[in-house]
């Protein structure tokens, strides 16, 4: 007959562990995951959590890190779904997510969870899920479940809103010169954004942005030759302004997914923030260094984080 373990009974009803990274768009969550996956935590494998960057194209437009970034860290759910059909949902990424994450544990993996997407982070770790349910809802949200089905290290990477919003409009110009308006001009010329599904990838930062340049200028896509001066002048315009509201969605989108987490953690989330604000106050000042931006990142960020996520692996 086998023994009765307690210890292994208990072993096995024990939560699995997670570490959630959470933030605003840009604040820092993807450098955070590769700092802890390739110095701290090796066994880790990285679960997006950004509901844009699970469909597969706009690598620009959405900001996925790229290969070269994650220093071959594993990623899950990274550019997998098929952005034709129906939108990948919280329900979803509940299942899919958990899957993932029986499989990294299996590996005697870390699941680290990272992306902005809060109603994503919601459906994971929720003990209860209801998908008719709004937890985020502006006017009488529905109840936060304060019970979750995991053992959860919530780090949240918060930077003061006024430096990230003059962080994330000096993004989307790099984002710019770094092919964001050639990925566009192809998603419009191959009729990419008439596939695609609209309450998806559709929705991303961006696609709605540029969607009247694109319709009232046909001239950009070259067929007709040179355009004529008005043209030229009325595309210089509407450039302008796809830019404008493209620099000001994002630091919406930044001070909405704020108030999500604010509004976990008072629902008596235990959620850890991290203040990274002097690091990106260095990279907006000219002068200062990669260098200095470096040091200012390890001491605030990384030091803190690494230690509250040590304790939660050790507890
Ligand atoms: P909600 O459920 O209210 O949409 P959420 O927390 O699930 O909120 P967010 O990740 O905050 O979702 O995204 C809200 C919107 O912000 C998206 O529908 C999209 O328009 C835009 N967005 C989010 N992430 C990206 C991204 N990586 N690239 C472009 N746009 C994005």
């Amino acid at each position: 007959m086998e023994r009765f373990k307690p210890s292994a009974i208990s072993a096995r009803r024990r939560k699995q562990k997670i570490v959630v990274i959470m933030g605003a768009t840009g604040a820092g969550k993807s450098r955070l995951s590769i700092d802890f996956a390739t110095r701290f935590f090796g066994n880790s494998e990285v679960i997006n959590s950004d509901k844009m960057q699970v469909y597969s194209g706009l690598d620009i437009t959405t900001n996925k890190i790229t290969m070269q970034e994650r220093f071959g860290v594993p990623h899950h759910l990274l550019g997998v779904i098929n952005p034709t059909k129906s939108p990948f949902t919280p329900s979803d990424f509940r299942k899919v997510g958990s899957e993932i994450i029986s499989d990294v544990k299996s590996r005697r993996g870390l699941p680290l969870v990272v992306g902005g997407s809060n109603s994503l982070i919601y459906s994971l770790v929720a003990k209860r899920f209801d998908p008719e349910a709004d937890v985020f809802k502006e006017i009488d949200p529905d109840p936060v479940s304060s019970e979750l089905r995991y053992d959860c290290c919530f780090i949240w990477v918060d930077v003061s809103l006024p430096v990230l919003n003059r962080y994330l409009s000096k993004r989307v110009d790099e984002m710019l010169e770094s092919g964001m308006f050639e990925e566009l001009v192809d998603f419009f010329r191959s009729g990419e954004h008439e596939s695609v599904n609209r309450s998806g990838l559709g929705q991303a930062i961006g696609l709605p942005e540029f969607e009247t340049y694109f319709r009232d200028f046909p001239g950009y896509r070259g067929v007709d030759g040179a355009d004529s001066e008005e043209d030229v002048t009325g595309l210089a315009e509407a450039y302008n302004e796809a830019v404008r509201k493209i620099k000001d969605n994002t630091c919406q989108l930044a001070k909405k997914q704020v108030s999500k987490i604010l509004r976990l953690r008072d629902a008596g989330w235990e959620v850890r923030r991290i203040d990274a604000t002097e690091a990106f106050r260095a990279v907006m000042t000219a002068e200062s260094g990669g260098t200095r931006v470096a040091e200012i990142w390890e001491k605030q960020v990384v030091e803190p984080s690494v230690k509250i996520v040590k304790q939660f692996l050790d507890e």
